[in-house]
């Protein structure tokens, strides 16, 4: 079964430029989300009475999944559900909306932009090993930000990501190595606060 499928980026490799380098957005994209959906696939083949489902919701109930496939079904469906947001979270330009419903909120919950992403990089410097940060709308419809280890997934806790960074170092590595700190500085470059926004605004509805 091929029921989960990678989408093609919505920008070219390297628009991203110079702030994610084309290389990394190609082995990221066509091998390591790639691996994911295969993985994930694999993992499903042998479920008989598979739901066929968005992953967000089959990763919202996972006891519902066998248990012998289970492990492989959070880690692969994660991998596959997280990078598919983390592309289209990023763009090559998109400011920070002016107002709304969501900056509103955003100010409300961590007083403004500025120290709304020095929290937000702080939590991803300090997931530590692989992992993720995300800003989750949660089950009460408040703004949250949390980190989750490896491929561990929001919707697993019943919460709505709306932002993610990739922690892993095959995120960053070819072109930052270590410097995390880096990574993360540049990529707020290229957040997609369009998309954040829509994502928002469908999680509160
Ligand atoms: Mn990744």
């Amino acid at each position: 079964m091929n029921y989960y499928k990678v989408d093609p980026l919505p920008y070219r490799y390297g628009d991203l430029e110079p702030f994610i380098d084309e290389k990394t957005m190609r082995i990221h994209h066509d091998k390591h989300h790639e691996g994911y959906a295969k993985k994930l696939n694999d993992a499903i083949s042998s479920w008989d009475s598979f739901p066929k489902v968005p992953i967000s919701k089959l990763l919202s109930e996972i006891e519902r999944i066998p248990s012998d496939i289970r492990t492989s079904v959070v880690n692969n469906g994660g991998g596959h559900a997280h990078h598919a947001l983390f592309w289209v979270m990023m763009a090559p330009n998109s400011g920070v909306p002016e107002d709304g419903k969501f900056i509103d909120e955003l100010n409300k919950t961590f007083g403004n932009i500025d120290d709304f992403e020095n929290k937000f990089t702080e939590a991803a410097l300090k997931q530590f090993g692989s992992g993720w940060a995300w800003l989750v709308v949660s089950s009460d419809k408040k703004l949250e930000i949390v980190k989750t280890s490896n491929q561990d997934s929001p919707y697993s806790e019943g919460l709505a990501p709306i932002l993610g960074i990739d922690v892993w170092e095959h995120a960053y590595y070819l072109n930052y190595q270590n410097k995390r700190d880096e990574y993360i500085k540049a990529w707020w470059n290229v957040v997609n606060w369009e998309k954040v926004e829509e994502l928002y605004e469908r999680s509160v509805k």
